[in-house]
């Protein structure tokens, strides 16, 4: 799977995108992850890729020239499946379903937009889905960028070296997931559950998934709301 982002700060994209897990598939060619700064193909003698927004009103806008060109140039050769979007907090709310979604994917581009927000011609020309990450206003699209390709990635095969970790955690099936401890037994007075040292691998299952349920019926009353309704319960 491929992930093209084109934003105005590659540099800030790809200095969190190059550590930890992302950063080693990327490294093992289990993604490919590149940023493209959308400047480069600004046609503007100075380099300019916004001005004042039509109809006045504070801020700037992207302008469409810049971003179209730049589109154009990183899809031009991709195979496969190519899904363009635009991080907005006008979009749908991005979620595990949809990550699961959008890693079908072949080719992922991530438009960032920054000020006031991006020219809307280009974006009725190129993009195919509007997301955001939550109810509320960021500066750019970078940090909801590199979330989305966090998310996604982790869904794609052999991202993750242990390949569980990735169906019983939070959100599968509509549960939250089970507490978890480690090292030492006992910590400030707070021992760790009987069970989990039980050795009996069936009461531990039963005992995660109590109380991945209650969890979910307390944190997460939406949630708890699907799991009760699925076929899944
Ligand atoms: N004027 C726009 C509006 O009211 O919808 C907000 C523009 S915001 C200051 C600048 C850029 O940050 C947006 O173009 C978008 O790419 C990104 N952004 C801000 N909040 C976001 C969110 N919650 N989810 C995804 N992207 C967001």
């Amino acid at each position: 799977m491929k992930f093209t982002i084109l934003t105005l700060f590659p540099e800030m994209v790809m200095t969190g995108l190059n550590e930890s897990i992302i950063g080693r598939a990327k490294e093992k060619g289990i993604i490919d992850i590149e940023a493209v700064n959308i400047r480069d193909y600004t046609e503007d003698k100075h380099k300019k890729v916004d001005d004042y927004p039509y109809g006045g009103g504070a801020g700037m806008v992207m302008q469409a020239q810049p971003i179209y060109d730049a589109h154009k140039a990183v899809t031009a050769n991709m195979q496969g499946m190519v899904r363009t979007v635009y991080l907005t907090p006008q979009g749908k709310v991005f979620n595990q379903d949809m990550a699961a979604e959008l890693a079908q994917a072949d080719n992922l581009v991530l438009l960032c937009g920054h000020y006031e927000g991006v020219d809307e011609r280009v974006l009725e020309e190129v993009v195919t889905d509007y997301v955001s990450i939550g109810d509320f206003v960021l500066t750019g699209g970078e940090l909801p960028a590199m979330v989305m390709v966090d998310a996604i990635s982790r869904m794609v095969p052999g991202v993750l070296t242990n390949e569980e970790s990735g169906t019983t955690e939070s959100f599968h099936n509509y549960l939250l997931e089970y507490p978890q401890y480690s090292r030492p037994e006992e910590w400030h007075g707070r021992k760790v559950p009987d069970v989990l040292l039980s050795g009996h691998h069936k009461n531990i299952e039963d005992w995660r998934l109590s109380q991945s349920i209650e969890r979910t019926r307390e944190r997460r009353p939406d949630l708890y709301k699907k799991y009760m309704n699925s076929e899944r319960k």
